[in-house]
């Protein structure tokens, strides 16, 4: 399950956040995650809630926004969101071209924000 080694990353991240804006505890965490980061959210949550047990961020809340897959076309530069994200070779809606398109976003693993009080 590799929510543990997000979640102990997000940890990581979110305690050196709080020791640079003097947070004493955390109840809110942004997370923003791409169509194509295959982030389980309820594993995530699991894994998070796990790990935080006595420590400082026990009860903080995960919130997640997913990040649609765009992406540009190889051959005419169009920018498109394919219908199915898990097809890459998506055929470009203006010029038909199926491959080689650069991902624009949809790729994202990270925290948009950290509320918590000092
Ligand atoms: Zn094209």
């Amino acid at each position: 399950m590799h929510e543990m080694s997000i979640a102990e990353a997000l940890i990581r991240i979110v305690e050196s956040e709080m020791a640079a804006h003097g947070l004493r505890t955390v109840r809110r965490i942004k997370v923003r995650h791409g169509e194509l980061s295959t982030m389980v959210p309820e594993a995530l949550d699991f894994a998070f809630q796990a790990m935080t047990v006595n420590t400082a961020l026990e009860g903080a809340v995960l919130e997640y926004e997913k990040v649609p897959l765009t992406m540009s076309c190889s051959a005419c530069g169009t920018s498109f969101s394919p219908e199915i994200p898990e097809l890459l070779c998506t055929p470009c809606p203006s010029c038909g071209e199926e491959l080689g398109h650069k991902v624009l976003t949809g790729k994202e693993l990270n925290i948009e924000y950290i509320k918590g009080d000092t």
